[in-house]
């Protein structure tokens, strides 16, 4: 992803406080209380721009939806989207998404989407990858106990890693599809990325697990 600097960018987070939440540590088991429901919560790990959050929570009004990025002048674009779209069912959080517990309680968490991640490819950098073992155990204490993920990528390696990594870890294969867009499935909503590697002709990977 690009990065530029913006220096404009800390000004608009502060101007859309309802939408960026400026401490989410302190929500961490309330985020009910956040949204005013008791919708289910669906969280998305490296949102980027925004555009597969903002569809899904216009397409699913009775989701809560939040999307962590870290990087700040990526995840300003996802705010003007969501503010753009006037959705009230979604949360943005410029965090590193390094110790989800410290965000949500137990079993807070419906299901948990994995789009395009940074594929670190090098042996080195194993433990960075979203579905090092790690990751795993974080997903399955904040997840409920029937919980999924959602994994999209076009990159076979970090897919074939995160399914062995999976089902060392215990958990059920819901789903697998070695090339989405095949299936033309109505609910799918694509991420930038998705659009960008599609229309180069790459096969997009999704698989859906469910909590050990
Ligand atoms: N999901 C978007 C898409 O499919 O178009 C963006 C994909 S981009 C390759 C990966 C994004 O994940 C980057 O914006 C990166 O900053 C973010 N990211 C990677 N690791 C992260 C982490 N640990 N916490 C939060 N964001 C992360």
């Amino acid at each position: 992803m690009r990065l530029r600097n913006k220096p404009w960018a800390d000004d608009y987070m502060n101007e859309n406080s309802h939408i960026v939440i400026a401490d989410p540590f302190s929500k961490k088991g309330k985020w009910a209380t956040e949204f005013e429901n008791d919708h289910p919560i669906h969280i998305e790990i490296g949102t980027g721009k925004g555009q597969f959050i903002t569809g899904m929570s216009k397409k699913n009004p009775n989701t809560n939806f939040i999307g962590i990025e870290r990087v700040k002048s990526v995840i300003v674009g996802a705010v003007k989207k969501v503010k753009e779209a006037e959705v009230a069912n979604t949360r943005l959080l410029n965090e590193d998404a390094d110790d989800l517990r410290e965000l949500f309680e137990e079993s807070e968490v419906e299901q948990i989407y994995l789009n395009f991640s940074d594929p670190w490819p090098k042996a080195r950098h194993e433990k960075r990858r979203l579905t090092f073992k790690t990751f795993l155990e974080q997903y399955q204490s904040i997840l409920k106990p029937d919980g999924t993920i959602v994994m999209k990528t076009d990159n076979r390696q970090l897919f074939e890693y995160s399914l062995v990594s999976f089902s060392q870890a215990g958990w059920t294969l819901e789903e697998v599809s070695l090339n989405l867009h095949d299936l033309e499935d109505p609910t799918n909503v694509m991420t930038e990325y998705e659009g960008k590697f599609s229309e180069q002709g790459h096969p997009i990977y999704r698989c859906v697990v469910r909590v050990p």
